[in-house]
């Protein structure tokens, strides 16, 4: 970096409304708590706003806000949004669904339309980088509610189908690019680096990265200016990342809403300690129970179980579809897409495939196997109950897998959510059978985070 010489940017676009200048810190405090208890962590960072106009974003955002139904900002955006446009560094966690996107999206547009125009070979001003193609698509899909009226060129850059037509988009130009990881270092290195140059990168957004890809990650970071404004997204933020996250940073704040990775008080849990052989018709019953209200996903941790659960179901005239990493991209693409417009209503997933799906309509999800760590729970029990509607998720957990019990029951606390006694008295019995035998139990990895592990096909699939 030292031997290139870098334009200057202009990072702080923020102008403080009077009405917000005005407000005393015990009423910031307080409103910062109406906002589901936002809690700051550093020095300097602005008032949450309240209006959209407050954040001094131009006329054709408002207007693209207003068409798509954004009346007001969600508590992360109200108080993130200020603090992006003041040029700061940010670690922002809130849990699913709560509009994370938006919240690095619009600041990110002020950013860009204030640098000149790309010309012609130039690449990037802005890279956001996710991990798995279908958030790389959501995130896309998002940035084109603004972008087109702003006459910016999105493009989004991930694996699993052709390079090509990804690389005609390239070379077309383009301010944004949306990527995953994988994809985007092959494209790097690809014709010696003449599709994509880094040269002009700003602004660097990251969503849902945990430790998956770090390698990969750390690659693309490095390429890109150190005075960048660099901004992490995530509705979990395992103590592991914090490494990562104080490396690529330059003195960020810490927004946080609500606590730390916990599933959204609007999903009601519930855990059935069950034996593997009656799982299915316990999983019948509660589809009866909820098929009509809205979509359904139904999660299991292997794909060959995946394509089997939904032979059973089909069996039993249930219309159904899988989603796992054995799928090709373009089938997948479409699957996903029958999900959302509801062509077909139930799906059954791997974690990894489903993992950030933004479906309004879901109404209820259910761990046919139960998930293995905490922030795996979270994350999928967070498919439902987005936008403030209401969902269900249940899990089904067996007593061989009581070492993942621990977990859930965390997770259930945290969320204040009660917990079933058979589920308490397994994990009770577990950890005494572990005293006994003089072992530590390793479960309930809680917030240290154990982080996702995938199996190789899964890991592929997340590049
Ligand atoms: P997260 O990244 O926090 O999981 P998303 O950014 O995917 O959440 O947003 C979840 C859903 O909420 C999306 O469908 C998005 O369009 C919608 N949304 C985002 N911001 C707002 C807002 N201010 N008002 C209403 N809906 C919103």
């Amino acid at each position: 970096h030292t031997k290139i010489q870098y334009e200057p940017y202009r990072k702080n676009f923020y102008v403080e409304v009077p009405e917000l200048a005005k407000m005393t810190t015990e009423e910031v405090n307080a409103y910062r708590l109406e906002l589901e208890g936002i809690t700051v962590k550093g020095k300097g960072c602005p008032k949450p706003i309240k209006t959209w106009v407050q954040c001094g974003v131009s006329m054709k955002i408002l207007n693209a806000l207003k068409k798509h139904g954004y009346e007001k900002p969600t508590p992360i955006q109200a108080q993130a949004i200020p603090a992006i446009m003041s040029g700061r560094d940010l670690i922002g966690i809130a849990k699913t669904g709560s509009g994370k996107t938006i919240a690095f999206l619009l600041p990110m547009f002020r950013h860009i339309m204030d640098q000149r125009p790309l010309e012609e070979s130039e690449g990037p001003i802005s890279v956001i980088m996710t991990p798995t193609r279908e958030l790389a698509l959501q995130i896309t899909k998002e940035c084109k509610k603004f972008s087109k009226p702003l006459g910016l060129r999105v493009v989004c850059v991930y694996g699993g189908t052709g390079i090509s037509e990804q690389i005609a988009e390239l070379k077309r130009g383009a301010e944004i690019i949306v990527c995953t990881p994988g994809r985007m270092i092959d494209m790097l290195g690809a014709n010696s680096g003449e599709f994509i140059t880094l040269g002009r990168v700003a602004s660097l957004s990251l969503k849902d990265i945990m430790q998956i890809c770090t390698f990969d990650v750390m690659r693309i970071i490095d390429n890109v200016r150190p005075d960048r404004q660099t901004v992490m997204f995530s509705a979990t933020f395992p103590r592991a990342m914090e490494a990562l996250a104080r490396r690529i940073l330059s003195k960020p704040l810490e927004i946080q809403v609500g606590g730390r990775s916990v599933v959204c008080s609007d999903v009601e849990q519930h855990v059935l300690v069950i034996d593997e052989d009656k799982k299915f018709l316990k999983l019948l019953e509660i589809l009866g129970h909820y098929q009509e209200k809205g979509s359904v996903i139904i999660f299991v941790d292997k794909q060959e179980h995946a394509d089997g659960l939904l032979k059973d179901l089909m069996k039993a005239s249930y219309p159904c579809m899988s989603l796992h990493g054995g799928i090709d991209q373009y089938d997948r693409d479409s699957i996903i897409n029958d999900f959302k417009n509801g062509a077909c209503r139930l799906m059954v997933a791997t974690s990894v495939a489903a993992r950030g799906l933004d479906v309004k309509q879901l109404i209820l999800v259910v761990n046919y196997n139960c998930p293995n760590h905490y922030e795996d729970y979270v994350h999928r029990a967070g498919r439902t109950g987005r936008a403030g509607n209401k969902g269900y998720a249940y899990t089904f957990i067996t007593e061989d897998q009581v070492r993942y019990a621990g977990d859930i029951i965390k997770a259930l606390e945290l969320s204040g959510s009660p917990v079933p006694p058979e589920l308490e008295q397994l994990w009770a019995s577990f950890k005494d059978q572990q005293k006994a035998e003089g072992k530590t139990i390793k479960s309930s990895s809680g917030f240290s985070g154990k982080g996702f592990k995938f199996d190789e096909t899964e890991h592929a699939l997340a590049n």
